[in-house]
């Protein structure tokens, strides 16, 4: 059984920047997938904002186990029957991992529900990570710590809901701390945050943030069946109840009704 990942990338820097293009040449989607690709339980695919429906039409999420997204400069251009699309194969099943910007990507906005806002600083800073939870699988075969030398500071307070668990902190050279890795249920879908990956500097060719990754797309995948209808909300009738009742009072909605929305 293979865990099939689609990688999303926004793909907008690394046509535009030479730095960017320099250290992912191939896109910093590509560079994730191979990642993923070297774990024989995972498959992983990319598509790019730039394809029609950016990739993801209802038949490439009804085949997608984990979802991926990397977006920075150009979330305003995300669709948003796309990204309703999106929330709701998460809210069916299906597992969502977000990386470093994509805090702000109209999907996790979406999932979180808050202003998802935070504290940043690109002064190419030292980051160090703490596992905050070792039997963690996102933090398996991880050390305790380790370091990116290059990093985009992100700080708190940062705007998500509380999450269910804690995988990750960061500290930075300048002396903030971030709740880096961060994981989430929504509706039937496991989500993860994780927050390393600024662009201009080399973080997903690290092989410890390659780990992480691996580790995010087996914990994100739901075996179960796809709910086929996350959102349905049906009317039981009197008649149905498991015990008898008697109605009583006034009422506005006949039995089956489909009800307000
Ligand atoms: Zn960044």
């Amino acid at each position: 059984m293979t865990i099939r990942v689609t990688v999303f990338g926004e793909n907008v820097h690394e046509q535009k920047n030479r730095v960017v293009a320099s250290i992912y040449p191939q896109g910093m989607h590509q560079t994730i997938a191979d990642a993923l690709n070297a774990d024989p339980a995972l498959s992983a695919e990319t598509v790019t904002l730039q394809q029609p429906e950016h990739g993801l039409t209802a038949d490439k999420l009804a085949e997608t186990d984990v979802l991926f997204w990397w977006g920075h400069a150009a979330h305003g251009d995300v669709e948003d029957a796309v990204v309703e699309r999106i929330v709701n194969a998460v809210w069916s099943g299906m597992g969502m991992v977000f990386l470093h910007s994509a805090h702000f990507s109209k999907p996790f906005k979406r999932l979180m529900g808050t202003p998802c806002n935070l504290t940043w600083r690109e002064a190419g800073e030292r980051e160090r990570l703490w596992l905050t939870s070792v039997n963690h699988p996102i933090a398996a075969e991880l050390p305790n710590h380790f370091e990116l030398e290059n990093e985009e500071m992100y700080g708190e307070p940062f705007g998500v809901p509380e999450p269910l668990e804690t995988v990750f902190v960061s500290w930075f050279a300048g002396g903030e701390v971030f709740r880096s890795g961060l994981t989430y249920k929504r509706g039937a879908g496991n989500v993860f945050y994780f927050r390393p990956g600024h662009e201009t500097y080399p973080t997903y060719h690290d092989a410890n943030v390659q780990t992480v990754l691996k580790n995010a797309a087996r914990w994100a995948y739901n075996p179960a069946p796809r709910i086929a209808d996350p959102s349905a909300a049906p009317n039981v009738p009197v008649k149905d109840a498991l015990e008898p009742i008697e109605e009583r009072g006034p009422r506005l909605h006949q039995d089956g009704e489909e009800g307000y929305r």
